[in-house]
C-alpha cells in the first residue's frame, strides 16, 4: 500500500472509493460554468411562484455556503473561512435580491433570467469605477450568480455535451442532469466533493466503468483548469501537482490493475456456482439502455435492475410511450431469452425528474418518491406500463416497483398495471400475460412485512442501498454522515436475513440489486443468506463470481450466522476482512479492499 505521507511534493486528497480503477488525465472543473440562461417570460399567475422559487434558490446557496465556510474554518482556520463572508453579504445584498425579485414581478422575466440581467447591471457599474475592491467583488458576484442559477436550473450549463479531448469531472457533485447529457467516450474519471459510495456519481461511474471517488470534501478549488491529476478509485485518493515518483508509481499500478481485470474477465462463460454446488445468478444493474453491451461482455445472466429514470431525467416532458418502448426492446432483445427486471420509475430522493416534476421538498428522501409519485400520477404509470408490457412481447420481462411501503401500494400498483393491460387488450396491443410482478424491499416497513408481501408478488428484490439508508437514518449521499452508513449494522443484517426468510417460506425468488451485491467482502455474506440473485454493475460481477465460485455455499452459512451474531457493524468487517485476506491473498493483494 502507498505511504501517502513519503510522496515528496505532491498534494493528494483522500475520499471514498466510488468506481475501481486508475486514471491519469486533465481535470475538467465542472463548477466554473455558469448555466445558459434562456430569455424567458413567465405567466402573470406564475409570478408568485417564481419569487418563491427565486427566495427557497437564496436560501440553499446561504447554507450551501455556511456549511463551506464551516469546513474551511475546520481544516484551515478562521482567517481562511473570512473569503466566503463577501459572498454571504451579497446575498442580503438588496440591489441584488430586490432588483430579481422587482424584475419578475414587473416585468415577468423567469427568475434565472431576472437574476442575470440585474446582476448583469450590478456588475457593469463596478467594473466601471477605479476602485480595485470594487473591481474584485465583481468575481464574488458572479461566483453567486452562477451558484443561484444551478440551484434555479437544477444543472450546468451543457459544456460537458461539448468535450473535444479525454477529461476527468471534477466537481461539487454530478447531478443525473450532469450525467445525462455528458459526451461520455470523453469522460475518464469523475472526482467529486460530495456523495457516498451509492451517490448517482458513484453508480454512474461503475456504469461507465471509470475510476472515480466522491465525498472528497474539497477539490476544485485546490486544482486549476486543465491541470493534470490522478485518479485512484480503488483507494480513493486524487493526487495533484504530482512528482515523478507518484507517476512512474500510478502508471505500475494502473498496468497491475488492468491485467487482474483482464484475468477475471476469463471467468465470463463459467456460471456462478459455489464449490460445494450452490447456484446463483449474476445479474447486472444499468441505468441506460446501451450499457446492456458492457453487461453481456461481463457475463451477466440477466438484468437484475434496469433504473428507468435516466430516460425521464434532463427533459421537459416526460418521453412516449414510444419512445420508452423503443428503450425497453432495446434491452429486452439484446439480453432474451436471459429476464429483464425493469423497475418503474423511481424519481424523489437523490433522483430527479422531469423538469418540475418534484418540487422542492424538506425531505425528498421521505417525501414523494419512486411508487408514491407514480400512483399520484397515473397517465404517467400507465404509460410506463404499457411501454414495458408492449416490450415483453421480444424477450422476457419482468415489472418491478420502488419504494414500497406498504401493502396498499403493491395492490395499487397492481391495479394500475391491470388497467394497463387492459388497454392494451381493448386496442389489440401485443404483450405477454405472464409478465411477472415484484417489488423493491428497501424500506425497513417492507423488509418487516416481507412475509405478508411475498404472497402479493412473484418476487422481491432487496435495495440495500435505501434499506441501509432507511434503517439507520443516514442520507446515502451525505458525506458529513457517510461514515454511519454500515452495511454490516447489526440491524441491516437482521432485516437482510429476515426479508430473505420470509421469501423462501413463501417459496418466492428473492435478490439483492444494491452495491452490497458488489462489494466483494459483504459477497461472503451473501452467498450464505441464500439469494436466488446479486445483481450490481457489470463492472463487478467477473470478481463477485471469481469469490462465488471459490466458496462454499456451507462455509458461507457459517460466516452468516458468525456475523448475526455480533454487536457492531465494525466487528463484522474485521472479520470479513479477516476471512477475505485469508482466502484471497490475489485481491488483497491488488488492494480491492483498500
Ligand atoms: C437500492 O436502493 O439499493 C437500489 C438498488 O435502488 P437505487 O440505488 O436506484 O435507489
Ligand atoms: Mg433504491
Amino acid at each position: 500500500m502507498i505511504d501517502l505521507e513519503s510522496i515528496g511534493k505532491t498534494q493528494y486528497r483522500k475520499g471514498i472509493p466510488a468506481s475501481p480503477g486508475i486514471v491519469i488525465g486533465r481535470a475538467f472543473i465542472l463548477d466554473t460554468e455558469r448555466p445558459h440562461v434562456a430569455a424567458e417570460c413567465i405567466l402573470p399567475e406564475r409570478v408568485d411562484e417564481e419569487v418563491e422559487r427565486f427566495q427557497a434558490a437564496v436560501d440553499d446557496v446561504k447554507s450551501e455556503l455556511l456549511r463551506l465556510q464551516n469546513s474551511l474554518e475546520e481544516e484551515l482556520g478562521k482567517e481562511h473561512a473570512r473569503i466566503f463572508e463577501a459572498h454571504l453579504m451579497m446575498l442580503e445584498d438588496s440591489m441584488v435580491l430586490d432588483g430579481t425579485i422587482r424584475r419578475v414581478r414587473e416585468d415577468r422575466l423567469s427568475a434565472p433570467l431576472a437574476l442575470t440581467e440585474t446582476i448583469g447591471s450590478v456588475t457593469a457599474a463596478m467594473e466601471r469605477t477605479d476602485d480595485e475592491y470594487l473591481r474584485d467583488r465583481v468575481y464574488d458576484i458572479k461566483d453567486i450568480e452562477r451558484r443561484l442559477l444551478i440551484r434555479l436550473l437544477g444543472r450546468e450549463s451543457d459544456t460537458l455535451r461539448h468535450l473535444s479531448d479525454d477529461v476527468i469531472v471534477v466537481a461539487r457533485e454530478l447531478a443525473p442532469t450532469h450525467t445525462a447529457s455528458m459526451h461520455k467516450e470523453r469522460v475518464t474519471g469523475f472526482a467529486t466533493e460530495a456523495g457516498g459510495r451509492t451517490s448517482h456519481a458513484a453508480i454512474m461511474a461503475r456504469s461507465l466503468e471509470i475510476p472515480a471517488v466522491v465525498g472528497l470534501g474539497r477539490m476544485t478549488d485546490l486544482i486549476d483548469q486543465g491541470e493534470s491529476i490522478i485518479v485512484d478509485g480503488t483507494l480513493g485518493i486524487v493526487a495533484y501537482k504530482y512528482d515523478q515518483s507518484i507517476l512512474d508509481y500510478y502508471l505500475d499500478r494502473k498496468k497491475k490493475y488492468e491485467e487482474f481485470e483482464r484475468s477475471l474477465l476469463k471467468l465470463k462463460d463459467y456460471p456462478a456456482v459455489t464449490r460445494d454446488g450452490r447456484k446463483f445468478e449474476l445479474a447486472a444493474n444499468i441505468e441506460i439502455p446501451d450499457e446492456v453491451d458492457s453487461a453481456i461482455s461481463h457475463g451477466a445472466e440477466a438484468i437484475g435492475l434496469f433504473r428507468t429514470e435516466y430516460l425521464f431525467i434532463a427533459r421537459d416532458n416526460p418521453p412516449t410511450e414510444d419512445e420508452q418502448y423503443e428503450a425497453y426492446r432495446h434491452v429486452v432483445e439484446a439480453m432474451a431469452p436471459s429476464s429483464v427486471v425493469i423497475r418503474t420509475l423511481d424519481v424523489g430522493g437523490d433522483k430527479f425528474g422531469p423538469r418540475g416534476a418534484s418540487p422542492r421538498e424538506e425531505n425528498p428522501f421521505l417525501g414523494w418518491r419512486g411508487i408514491r409519485y407514480s400512483l399520484s400520477k397515473p397517465d404517467v404509470f400507465m404509460r410506463q406500463l404499457r411501454a414495458i408490457l408492449r416490450a415483453s412481447v421480444h424477450g422476457s420481462v419482468r415489472i418491478m416497483f420502488p419504494m414500497i411501503s406498504s401493502l396498499h401500494e403493491v395492490r395499487d400498483a397492481k391495479q394500475v398495471l391491470e388497467a394497463s393491460r387492459q388497454e392494451l387488450r381493448t386496442s389489440g396491443t401485443d404483450f405477454r400475460e405472464d409478465v411477472e410482478i415484484g417489488v423493491m424491499i428497501e424500506t425497513p416497513a417492507a423488509a418487516t412485512i416481507a412475509d405478508m408481501i411475498a404472497d402479493e408478488v412473484d418476487f422481491m428484490s432487496i435495495g440495500s442501498n435505501d434499506l441501509v439508508q432507511y434503517s439507520l437514518a443516514v442520507d446515502r449521499g451525505n458525506d458529513r454522515v457517510a461514515y454511519l452508513y454500515d452495511e454490516y449494522h447489526p440491524a441491516v443484517l437482521r432485516l437482510l436475513e429476515q426479508t430473505v426468510r420470509s421469501a423462501k417460506k413463501r417459496r418466492k425468488w428473492v435478490g439483492l440489486c444494491g452495491e452490497m451485491a458488489g462489494n466483494p467482502l459483504s459477497v461472503l455474506l451473501l452467498i450464505g443468506l441464500g439469494l436466488d440473485e446479486l445483481s450490481t454493475s457489470p463492472l463487478m460481477l467477473p470478481e463477485v463470481k471469481s469469490i462465488v465460485r471459490s466458496t462454499s455455499y456451507n462455509s458461507a452459512r457459517k460466516t452468516l450466522q458468525k456475523a448475526l451474531n455480533m454487536k457492531t457493524g465494525s466487528e463484522v468487517r474485521r472479520y470479513l476482512e479477516g476471512i477475505f485476506r485469508k482466502r484471497y491473498p490475489e485481491i488483497s493483494a491488488t488492494e480491492l479492499i483498500g
